[in-house]
């Protein structure tokens, strides 16, 4: 087995370990517990330039519901005299959302094609770049929002220490990130989707709580969502709420293989009626298993709303 240099904690100076043994580019810091990709280097610019040409239209619907459950989580936050920033705010969905309850409402996002839409069709103000690079001056919001960024920045703590001046005496902060310590995560390992390059920093409750604190906000609370997660899909949540029906890889990976031999005998026609009854009874189950997944805090995503104090 060669040596493996293991680095000191990004976050923390603590000493670190292998997260996966099979992996040596994720450590597990043994103090404040964050995961982190000791190899994560994008460059300069990578969010900037083509990364996303084109806002995809067909995406727009699941995001602006997805919106607007986050707005219903933090509407007790929202103020009719507030001003809210939202860094990364990508199209600006949640922005539109949330301007129907406060004052003034400002973006942030570095990906050109993304601030082209919030500003054109959404109307929204919008500066082009990241939070590393425009400064507003001390007190000047009430709520700073960042969905799934922090886990990309390569200094989370200076962040937060910016977000802490930006914000007026005891203004709030709204964090989603992926959380490392899921259900789904734990089950997965390597093979979790929200594992990516893009990805420097791994969260989870207690050094979500560790970062946060020590950058003086105080949690108000702390829940676990999914994307859009009253129309995920219902073998998914089953999965998320521990209910398995067999290796589905492996049935799938059959199905395609009886098509590719019979192409004819794996299209049997449904009837119409078992199709409209499994169309009806599609979307209330879906929400039910994305209200269970809710309740029983199975989601993949942390949500938190911290203090500063
Ligand atoms: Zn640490």
């Amino acid at each position: 087995m060669h040596d493996i240099n293991l680095r000191n904690c990004l976050l923390c100076g603590e000493e670190t370990v292998l997260f996966f043994p099979e992996n040596d580019v994720l450590l597990k810091c043994t103090g404040c517990g964050v995961v982190f990709d000791e190899s994560s280097n994008l460059g300069e610019g990578y969010y900037e330039n083509e990364r996303v040409t084109n806002v995809d239209e067909k995406k727009i619907k699941p995001r602006k519901r997805n919106a607007k459950q986050r707005v219903k989580l933090i509407r007790n936050v929202l103020k009719k005299e507030s001003s809210l920033v939202d860094i990364g705010c990508g199209e600006g969905l949640f922005l539109q959302e949330a301007k129907n309850y406060v004052n003034a409402v400002y973006g942030i996002e570095p990906t050109k094609s993304y601030v082209a839409y919030a500003k054109g069709k959404m109307n929204l103000e919008i500066l082009q770049g990241t939070l590393e690079n425009i400064e507003y001056p001390d007190d000047s919001f009430d709520i700073v929002t960042m969905f799934h960024i922090l886990e990309h920045l390569s200094l989370p703590s200076q962040a937060l220490t910016k977000i802490y001046s930006w914000l007026k005496k005891n203004g709030h902060i709204v964090i989603e990130v992926p959380n490392i310590e899921s259900p789904t995560a734990q089950c997965k390992g390597l093979n979790w989707e929200l594992i990516c390059t893009e990805h420097r920093f791994y969260f989870s409750p207690s050094s979500l709580r560790y970062l946060l604190e020590k950058n003086h906000f105080k949690i108000v609370s702390m829940r676990f969502r999914d994307f859009d997660q009253y129309r995920t899909g219902i073998g998914t949540n089953l999965r998320k709420l521990g209910i398995t029906f067999g290796n589905i890889k492996n049935k799938k990976q059959i199905k395609t293989a009886e098509k590719q031999t019979h192409p004819h005998s794996a299209q049997k026609p449904n009837s119409s009626v078992l199709r409209s009854i499994r169309r009806t009874i599609q979307l209330p189950l879906k929400v039910f298993l994305g209200w269970l997944v809710l309740k029983f805090n199975r989601g993949d995503y942390l949500f938190v709303i911290a203090r500063k104090t």
